[in-house]
C-alpha cells in the first residue's frame, strides 16, 4: 500500500515523531523526498526557497500543505537549515517499503544542530565549532562550559564579575554556534536572551536541559574546581544535551582537569570586536582584514583553530608566555629547517575532525584511508622538530605530537592501499588481514573461474564459438546464442530472455553457479561490514590519544607560523614582564600595515605606571587617533599570545584586562540612545578596571552637550587616573580637556601630527608630544567632497566663533524666543512648512526615540526644510 493513499495515518506518525522531538524541524522520509508538513512546510519552503505544495484533500476535505527535498541532496539542504540555527531530526524509513505491510516503519536516523554537527561539509571550515551552556546561579554569578564535538576540546570559564557582563565575557573567545542557557526564574530572562542575540547574532539559543545527577557522569569526569556549582552546573546540562544530541561522542568529551590552567588576558566582546581579533566589525563584509588573519601563517585546520582560540584567549601569566616565546625562538633559529617543517605540517588533514567522525560513525571508508596517511605523515613532523634547544614546550611537544604507533600499525594492516569510494563495494582489507574475509574473496574468484570454465565447456561441447555467458540485473546470469546458431542449442537450455540479435538461457549448473557466487559475494560484503564495525571499535579506544595529537599539532603548527612570522618580518621579541610599563618603539598596526606597507607611519607607545599612565589624544579626524589605540591593544594581545610583535622594541608590563571603547557606529540598533550605550560601558569599565588593567577610550562624552560632555569625559579620566590607576588612553575633541589634565600628575597628552601645505592639509599620522587646538574639520569635509559653498559657509561661520562673534542667525534667534507679534510682521509670509517643522520637532521626544528612528525624523525634516530652499542667507 502507497503511504500517498494513506494520508491520515501517514500524517498520524508524523505528528507523533514531531512530538518527540520538540524544537526540532523534523524531515519525514517519503519515497524520493524528505518531507514536511504544516507550518514546518510553510516555514521550509521560505528558507530553503522550495515549493509548497499540499497534500490531496483528506475526508474533510482539509489540503496540508507539504515542502520537501529530494533525498538525494538532504546534505546540502541540512547544510542551510543548520547555518540558519535550525535543529533538524531526519527521521528516515527504516524498512523497505516494497515489503512493509501497512505503514512503513520510520525511526529518527539523525539529529543535527549548529552545535553539534560533524559533517564537513556542513560545518564549512576549519573554525571551532562551538556549543555552550550558559548558566547563572540565584547570586548573579555564572559559568560557561563549552565543547567542540568535532574536536573532543572541552573548556570552562568562570565570569569573574557577577551579572551578565561577565557571563557574555566568557562566551565571548569562544564564539558558540549554539548556546543552552539557564536562569533563575524571574531573574532576567528576556535580558540575558536579548544580549546573547546581540553578542552572539548567528548562534541557535535554547533553554539548557536539567543537569545530569552524579550517577549519570561518565566515569572519571573530571570535576570542576570546589567552590564552582555553576560550573559544575553547566557541564552537567550539557552532558544531558550530549547525550540526546551525540550519545555516541559523550564518552571522548572531557574537560581538561581543573586548577593548572595559567592565568588569561580578559577581552570582553566588545573589545574583541572593536579590536577585529578574529572577525572583522563590519558584518557585510566578512573576509576584512583581521587581527587573525594579519598574523595567520598556519598550515593546518588544527593549527588554525588553536591561533583563533590564542588570540581570543591571550594569557596573562609572564612565564607561561615565555615558555612559547623560547618554543617560537627554537624555531626561529632553524632557519630554513623550518621550512620543511611548515611543508610537512602543511600536508597534514583534519586528523581530530575525522577521529571524531570516526567515533560518531559519519564517516567512509575513504576518509579512514586518508586518516591512515595523515597519521603516517604526522610522525615525520615530530622528526623535522630541531634538537633538544631547551624549550621545555618543545620538548613536550615533540613526545605529544607522535601518533600512536599501534593505531597506525592496526590501520596499515587493514587498509589495503587504495580503498574504494563506498563500502559497498570492497574490498575494504588487505589480504591476509582477517582470513574469513579472504575465504570468501577466494570462494567469489573460484565461482567466477567456474564461470569462465563453463562457458569454455559449453562452447566446446555445442559447438557454438560465440556462445557467451554474461550477466544483468534482472535475469541475473545467462548463456547468450545469436540468432544463426539457434539450431544448436542444447534442449536442457531454458529460455529466460529474447533481444534482438539473440536469446538467452540458463542451465543446472549456470543456476548452481549463480547461487554459489550471490553466496560467496554476500558472504564477503557481510563479513566486510561486520569486520569494518569491529575496526571502527577498536580505532575507537585511539580516538582520545588522537585528540590529543590534534591538538599538539594544532599548537607546533601556530608556534611555527609565529617563528616563520619573526623570520620573515619586521617583527620584534617582546619583553613581557610584570612591570606595568608599556613601551613600543615603531610599532605598526597589524592589519593595517598588511594593506599599506610601507605607507604605514610606526609610533612609539610610552606608559608607565609612575610618570605616565594616562595619555590624552588630540588631532583632527583621519589623523589616526583610533588607528593608534587599536594598534596598542592588538600589539599587547600578540605579545601576550607569545608572538612577535611589529614594532622596533617592546616592552609589555603584564595587562590582565583590556577595555575598548570605540565610536558607537555599531550600536544602532541596540535600542538605547547612542549616548545610554556609551555611559552603560564607560560605568563597566570604571568598575571592572585596575592597576593592571590597559583602557582604550575612544572619544567619550560626544553624545551629549559639550559641557555636559566634557565634564563626564573628565570626571572618567580623573577617576582612571587617581582610583583604578590603569594604564589608559583616550582621544578626544575636547581640547578643554588637553588643559584640565595639566592637575593629574601622571597623565600626558599627545596629538597626531598634520601639516599644512598650499593645497591644504597633509596627515602626517606621527605621534608627537602635546596637544593640538586645531580640528581641521573644514579640511576633512573638504577631503570628503562636501560642496564648496556649504564648506566656504562653514569656515565663515568658524572665524566667527573664533573670533568670539555672535554666530546665531538673526532670524532663528528672534524665533527661538518665541516672540510673537513684530517677528510677524517682519516675516509677513505665513511658512507652511516651517510651521510643520516645528510642530514635529514639539511632537518629538528625543529620549524616547530609538537611534534609527532618530534618524528617521531628522532626515524628513532635513527634507521639509531643503523644500524652503528659497530663504534667504541668514547670516547678515
Ligand atoms: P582618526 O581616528 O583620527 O579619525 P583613523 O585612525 O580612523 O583616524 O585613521 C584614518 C585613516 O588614516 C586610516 O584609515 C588609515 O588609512 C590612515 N592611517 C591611520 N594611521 C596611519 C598610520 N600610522 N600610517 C598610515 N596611515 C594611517
Ligand atoms: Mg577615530
Amino acid at each position: 500500500m502507497s503511504d500517498a493513499a494513506a494520508s491520515t495515518p501517514l500524517l498520524e506518525q508524523y505528528a507523533g515523531v514531531k512530538a518527540q522531538y520538540p524544537g526540532h524541524l523534523v524531515l519525514f522520509r517519503v519515497g524520493d523526498f524528505f518531507e514536511t508538513f504544516g507550518d514546518d512546510a510553510k516555514l521550509l519552503s521560505r528558507e530553503l526557497d522550495v515549493v509548497l505544495t499540499a497534500r490531496a484533500p483528506d475526508r474533510d476535505g482539509a489540503r496540508t500543505p507539504m515542502a520537501g527535498v529530494p533525498h538525494h541532496a538532504v546534505e546540502t539542504y541540512l547544510g542551510r537549515l543548520v547555518k540558519k540555527g535550525y535543529k533538524v531530526a531526519l527521521c528516515d524509513q527504516v524498512e523497505d517499503a516494497r515489503l512493509a505491510k501497512g505503514l512503513v516503519r520510520r525511526e529518527v536516523t539523525r539529529v543535527v544542530s549548529p552545535g553539534t554537527v560533524l559533517e564537513e561539509g556542513i560545518l564549512g571550515g576549519p573554525e571551532h565549532s562551538f556549543l555552550a551552556c550558559a548558566v547563572t546561579g540565584t547570586d548573579g554569578r555564572g559559568a560557561v562550559s563549552c565543547v567542540d564535538v568535532t574536536t573532543g576540546e572541552w573548556y570552562r570559564a568562570t565570569a569573574d564579575v557577577p551579572g551578565l557582563d561577565g557571563l557574555l565575557t566568557a562566551l565571548a573567545p569562544f564564539r558558540p554556534r549554539e548556546i543552552l542557557w539557564s536562569v533563575p526564574a524571574g531573574a532576567g530572562e528576556a535580558t540575558l536572551l536579548g544580549a546573547l542575540r546581540r553578542e552572539f547574532p548567528g548562534a541557535r539559543l535554547e533553554p539548557a536541559p536539567p543537569a545530569v545527577d552524579d550517577g549519570e557522569l561518565p566515569a572519571d569526569f573530571p570535576p570542576a574546581e570546589p567552590g564552582r556549582p555553576h560550573q559544575a552546573e553547566a557541564d552537567r546540562r550539557l552532558l544531558h544535551y550530549l547525550r540526546t544530541a551525540q550519545p555516541r561522542l559523550v564518552p571522548f568529551l572531557r574537560p581538561e582537569a581543573g586548577g593548572h590552567e595559567p592565568r588569561r588576558l580578559t577581552l570582553d566582546p566588545k573589545t574583541l570586536r572593536h579590536l577585529e581579533i578574529v572577525r572583522p566589525m563590519n558584518p557585510d563584509d566578512p573576509s576584512g582584514p583581521t587581527l587573525l588573519s594579519a598574523v595567520d601563517a598556519t598550515g593546518t585546520a588544527m593549527g588554525r583553530r588553536t591561533l583563533a582560540l590564542w588570540l581570543t584567549n591571550p594569557l596573562a601569566d609572564p612565564s607561561a608566555i615565555l615558555e612559547r616565546q623560547e618554543a617560537v625562538e627554537a624555531l626561529r633559529l632553524q632557519g630554513a629547517a623550518l621550512d620543511e617543517l611548515r611543508s610537512e605540517l602543511r600536508g597534514l588533514p583534519d586528523l581530530a575532525r575525522m577521529a571524531t567522525r570516526i567515533a560518531g560513525r559519519r564517516t567512509r571508508p575513504t576518509e579512514v584511508s586518508a586518516w591512515r596517511e595523515g597519521l603516517e605523515r604526522a610522525a615525520g613532523v615530530a622528526e623535522r622538530l630541531p634538537p633538544p634547544s631547551g624549550s621545555l614546550r618543545l620538548e613536550r611537544l615533540r613526545e605529544s605530537s607522535r601518533p600512536p604507533e599501534p593505531l597506525v600499525e592496526l590501520l596499515r594492516a587493514a587498509l589495503p592501499e587504495a580503498v574504494p569510494a563506498s563500502a559497498e563495494e570492497g574490498p575494504l582489507f588487505r589480504t591476509g588481514y582477517r582470513p574469513e574475509i579472504d575465504a570468501w574473496r577466494d570462494r567469489e574468484r573460484a565461482a567466477i573461474a567456474a564461470l569462465a570454465e563453463l562457458e569454455r565447456v559449453e562452447q566446446e561441447r555445442t559447438g557454438i564459438k560465440t556462445l557467451k555467458i554474461g550477466y544483468n540485473q534482472v535475469f541475473g546470469y545467462y548463456l547468450e546464442v545469436t540468432r544463426p546458431h539457434l539450431a544448436r542449442v542444447p534442449p536442457e537450455y531454458r529460455r529466460r530472455q529474447t533481444v534482438a540479435q539473440a536469446e538467452r538461457f540458463t542451465s543446472e549448473r549456470l543456476d548452481e553457479l549463480e547461487r554459489e557466487m550471490r553466496v560467496a559475494t554476500e558472504g564477503a560484503r557481510s563479513a566486510e561490514a561486520e569486520q569494518w564495525e569491529r575496526l571502527l571499535s577498536e580505532i575507537d579506544r585511539w580516538v582520545p590519544s588522537v585528540h590529543r595529537l590534534s591538538a599538539a599539532l594544532g599548537e607546533l603548527d601556530v608556534l611555527a607560523g609565529f617563528a616563520h612570522v619573526a623570520q620573515t618580518r619586521a617583527v620584534v621579541r617582546p619583553i613581557v614582564d610584570e612591570s606595568g610599563e608599556l613601551q613600543i618603539r615603531e610599532g605598526r598596526h597589524p592589519a593595517l600595515e598588511a594593506s599599506l606597507g610601507a605607507r604605514f607611519v610606526p609610533n612609539d607607545v610610552e606608559l608607565d605606571p609612575k610618570e605616565r599612565r594616562l595619555l590624552v589624544l588630540t588631532g583632527p579626524n583621519m589623523s589616526g587617533k583610533s588607528t593608534y589605540m587599536r594598534q596598542i591593544g592588538l600589539l599587547v594581545v600578540l605579545a601576550q599570545c607569545g608572538a612577535w610583535v611589529p614594532a622596533r622594541y617592546a616592552r609589555v608590563g603584564l595587562v590582565t584586562q583590556l577595555f575598548t571603547r570605540m565610536g558607537f557606529t555599531d550600536e544602532i540598533g541596540r535600542g538605547k540612545s547612542s549616548f545610554m550605550v556609551e555611559m552603560t560601558e564607560v560605568a563597566e569599565i570604571l568598575a571592572a578596571a585596575d592597576d593592571r588593567s590597559l583602557v582604550l577610550l575612544d572619544e567619550v562624552g560626544r553624545g551629549t552637550s559639550t559641557f555636559d560632555g566634557l565634564a563626564i569625559a573628565w570626571a572618567t579620566l580623573r577617576h582612571l587616573h587617581d582610583v583604578t590607576r590603569s594604564r589608559t588612553v583616550l582621544a578626544t575633541h575636547y581640547h578643554q580637556l588637553t588643559e584640565l589634565i595639566a592637575a593629574l600628575p601622571a597623565a600626558r597628552n599627545a596629538h597626531l601630527a598634520v601639516a599644512e601645505t598650499a593645497d591644504g592639509i597633509v596627515f602626517l599620522h606621527r605621534l608627537v608630544p602635546g596637544s593640538t587646538d586645531r580640528s581641521y574639520g573644514v579640511h576633512v569635509a573638504r577631503l570628503a567632497g562636501v560642496p564648496e559653498d556649504v564648506l566656504a559657509e562653514a569656515d565663515r561661520l568658524l572665524r566667527r566663533l573664533e573670533a568670539g562673534g555672535v554666530p546665531l542667525p538673526s532670524r532663528g534667534r528672534a524665533r527661538s524666543r518665541g516672540t510673537g507679534y513684530t517677528q510677524a510682521v517682519l516675516v509677513p509670509t505665513s511658512d507652511p512648512a516651517s510651521d510643520e517643522i516645528r510642530s514635529t520637532l514639539a511632537r518629538t521626544d528625543p529620549d524616547r526615540l530609538t537611534p534609527e528612528e532618530a534618524l528617521r525624523t531628522l532626515r524628513s525634516l532635513r527634507e521639509r526644510a531643503l523644500d524652503r530652499s528659497s530663504d534667504p542667507d541668514p547670516s547678515p
